[in-house]
Parts: C-alpha cells; sequence; structure tokens
C-alpha cells in the first residue's frame, strides 16, 4: 500500500532527474540545482519515488515483511567499495538520513529521511503498520523518499537502477486501512548526537566528502567539530597564564613551608635565602611566560634585595 496518506503526491518519481552531465545551475528546483547541491548524485535518474509530506507524517509498510535496518543511514555497515556498498543495499551512507529498510515478500523496501524510525532490527510488520515518522534527515527538504529493490545484483539497466524498480507498483489500492500502532519509545529522536556527516550536511545543505583540516591543537578535525576546536583555543590561551602563576605561586609556598620547618625544628633561619628563593621562583614562573607571550606582568617581590 501507498507508505503516506494518499493527500500527498509523488513529486519526484522514479526514473526522473538523471544528474549524468548536468551543469550546476542556480535556478530553484531544476536538476541543475540538485547537482549544484549534491553533485552527480543521480547520474541514472531518481532510484525511488519522492512523495512531498510534511515533517512527522506517518509512514506505513509497503506491504508485509522484516525490519532489516531502522537507523541513521550514516551508521550503515560497508566501505567506498562496491563491497562495501552491497552489504548495505547500495544505499550511500549519507544520504538517507534516518533510514528504515524492511525485507518484503520478493522485494527490499527502503523508507529515507525519516524524522523518526519507530521499528528496530528484526521487528515483524504488517502491510500498512506505522514504521515512522517522515522528515528531512540526511539534509534535504521534509519528503518521504522510498525505494523498491528487486535485483541483489544491483543491476542497473533494463529498467531497473542499482537494482531497483518503480515502487509505485507495490502502492495498490488505498483501500487497506492503515493499522495505526503505538510509536515505542526507543533511543533514536532529533536531538541524538549528530555524527560529523550529519553536522556537515546540516551546515553544507547536502552531503559530501568530510573536510579533514588542522586544529589548534594540530588534530584532525571534521566541520562539525570546529566548534570543539575553538573551545580548545580558548582554553589553551586561558590557562596558560594561569598555569605560570599558580607555578610560581606554588614555588613560593613550598619554600615558605620548608622555613616554617626549619624554624619549627630549631634550625638556623636565613632570611636572605628564603627571599632570594622566593623571587627566583616567582621570576622563573612568570619569566617563562612573558617569553610566550601569555604574560605581562610587573612583578615587585617584597623583600628582594
Ligand atoms: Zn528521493
Amino acid at each position: 500500500m501507498r507508505p503516506v496518506s494518499a493527500e500527498f503526491p509523488v513529486n519526484q518519481p522514479f526514473g526522473s532527474m538523471k544528474t549524468a552531465g548536468v551543469a550546476p545551475s542556480w535556478t530553484p528546483d531544476t536538476v541543475g540545482w540538485y547537482v549544484r547541491l549534491y553533485g552527480n548524485y543521480q547520474p541514472y535518474g531518481h532510484a525511488g519515488c519522492d512523495i512531498k509530506c510534511p515533517e512527522g507524517t506517518p509512514v506505513y509498510a509497503m506491504a508485509a515483511g522484516t525490519v532489516l535496518w531502522a537507523d541513521w543511514g550514516t551508521k550503515l555497515p560497508g566501505d567506498e567499495t562496491n563491497a562495501g556498498y552491497r552489504q548495505r543495499w547500495y544505499l550511500y551512507k549519507g544520504f538517507p538520513g534516518i533510514v528504515t529498510v524492511i525485507q518484503h515478500d520478493g522485494w527490499i523496501g527502503v523508507y529515507a529521511h525519516l524524522s523518526r524510525a519507530s521499528m528496530n532490527t528484526g521487528d515483524k510488520v504488517r502491510e500498512g503498520q506505522q514504521i515512522g515518522l517522515s522528515g528531512g534527515t540526511g539534509g534535504v527538504a521534509p519528503h518521504l523518499h522510498v525505494e523498491a529493490l528487486v535485483d541483489l545484483s544491483f543491476k542497473t539497466g533494463g529498467g531497473l537502477i542499482y537494482g531497483r524498480t518503480n515502487p509505485e507498483q507495490y502502492f495498490g489500492s488505498a483501500a487497506i486501512a492503515p493499522q495505526a500502532e503505538a510509536i515505542k519509545p526507543i533511543p533514536k529522536e532529533w536531538d541524538d548526537m549528530a555524527t560529523p556527516q550529519e553536522l556537515f550536511n546540516a551546515i553544507w545543505g547536502g552531503p559530501g566528502m568530510p573536510m579533514l583540516y588542522n586544529n589548534e591543537l594540530g588534530r584532525k578535525e571534521y566541520p562539525g567539530t570546529m566548534l570543539g576546536a575553538m573551545t580548545d583555543r580558548v582554553v589553551r590561551q586561558q590557562i596558560t597564564p594561569l598555569r605560570r602563576e599558580i607555578a610560581a605561586q606554588n614555588a613560593q609556598v613550598v619554600n615558605l613551608i620548608t622555613a616554617l620547618a626549619k624554624v619549627a625544628g630549631g634550625e638556623p633561619f636565613d632570611q636572605d635565602k628564603l627571599l632570594a628563593g622566593v623571587k627566583a621562583a616567582a621570576e622563573a614562573g612568570i619569566k617563562a611566560g612573558i617569553q610566550d607571550g601569555t604574560v605581562t606582568v610587573d612583578i615587585n617581590v617584597a623583600g628582594g634585595k
């Protein structure tokens, strides 16, 4: 059956909008517009069909089946090799956002960009059972993207794109009433910690290669942790002069305790030597700070010669 209510129309059919050879464009909603945002992301055309619906629209299983995946697409297994893609049903890790994959009878349904996946891997679902809520995860405008994978050799050609066929053939009649389910509480929410890729998508409006850069501490960072790098820098600037000052203070305290111990033990107390030690320790600490430019202080240790 239809994965969302029939009031929401299909706005990007299967096989439409081939991006191969299309130049980037600033004209909204043209193929070139999406090429500018996402690159040559669907050279053979749309591998599924898009249904424009607001975030939070209930999404239903197109047929009965078993849930194979219900989580962020960025967590899907496999690397960028062909074998890696096969492991994850030829899904591009960054793009589908929260995605639910269901093994139906003889084909696999993919439900992408969800705001919430309310099923878990291994769950059995009935046709029309609510499996989550639509959304715009993966850095897209809110819509439901559904796919019907029928060929696990992931063939393109002969009407298939990466083994996908037109999912609309499984929409059937709208006669089967959706069987609403209470949504199970699961720890998959909008406010989950975002991965660097998800942050990248959120910042730059689409998926792409995560860009590494050297932060202030020389570590490799993703743009998503830029805030963390800035915090590192601020903390370092604040903490260095404090550390110098504490070192100087500590040295003075050690000297005073040593002197007090000597007095308490009846040893002769050399005031000049003590004060010289205090001054030297304080100056050494501050001098190190002045040398690397983190401290500017006028030092005047009382009792110095
Ligand atoms: Zn789509």
